[in-house]
């Protein structure tokens, strides 16, 4: 039986007096990779923004049982809901594992933070070699490892990951999604925005589609990448 983590309904949102999301519903059961694709614009960012309350939006975000609508950001972080941004914006001058560090912020188990470093460290052994590099002069693929690792360190129920492959090279991508699905297996629930909808599909158990502020198509992802008009739109395949 599917148990939902995140349910939202009914949610709009937008900059200032320009709406931008309409109407969106959308559910992510415990512990599903969930995919939301889109062209440039559509307005994914945007809702992941109205989930971490980085921007207000109305209607309703329940998590974990919880109504999340009208809290904090950090309110929001606390429950374990918890945002790796487009751009990774990592804390440049830091080393890796002071970035880490930044992400276990909330915690004082001290004994649980030094395990969740281990595990960081063997999800991503590249941080390990480089942990006192300022994360600044990483490769882009790095600094995306670290951003991830970052929000884990959070020990999130739920990771919402923006753009993940956005400027790597495929051999990148590819470990990413690598551990995208370990990061599952390990208990923590996925909602991915990407442009990649191959890479996002390859991993993901179910799809949404969004246009303009709308979402427009649901459903499991090996049902999408079936639909004709949907190959032709993200797939570029007739
Ligand atoms: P992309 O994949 O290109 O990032 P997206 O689907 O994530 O696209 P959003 O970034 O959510 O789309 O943008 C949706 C709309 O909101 C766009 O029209 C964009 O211009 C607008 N928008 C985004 N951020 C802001 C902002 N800070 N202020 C005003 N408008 C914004």
């Amino acid at each position: 039986m599917s148990e939902p983590l995140l349910t939202i309904a009914g949610l709009s949102a937008g900059y200032g007096a320009a709406p931008v999301l309409f109407d969106v519903t959308l559910t992510v059961n415990k512990g599903e990779i969930v995919a939301l694709v889109g062209s440039n614009g559509a307005g994914k960012t945007t809702l992941l923004r109205s989930i971490s309350h980085m921007i207000t939006a109305r209607g309703s975000i329940n998590f974990a049982g919880r109504e999340l609508i009208g809290l904090s950001p950090e309110d929001v972080f606390a429950a374990g809901l918890v945002q790796v941004p487009e751009g990774r914006q990592l804390f440049p001058a830091m080393s890796i594992e002071e970035n880490l560090q930044m992400g276990a912020f909330l915690r004082r188990d001290t004994a649980a933070v030094a395990r969740s470093f281990e595990q960081m460290y063997a999800l991503f052994p590249i941080l390990k070699d480089r942990r006192r590099q300022a994360a600044g002069s990483l490769s882009g693929g790095e600094q995306q490892m670290c951003a991830m690792a970052r929000a884990l360190m959070a020990d999130p129920k739920m990771l919402m990951v923006d753009e993940m492959s956005l400027g790597l090279a495929p051999v990148i991508v590819d470990q990413l999604l690598v551990v995208l699905a370990d990061i599952r297996k390990a208990g923590v629930t996925v909602l991915l925005v990407e442009q990649d909808v191959f890479a996002a599909f390859s991993v993901a158990d179910r799809g949404y589609v969004m246009e303009t502020g709308r979402i427009v198509r649901e459903g499991p992802v090996a049902e999408l990448a079936e639909d004709p008009e949907l190959r032709k739109a993200y797939l570029g395949v007739a």
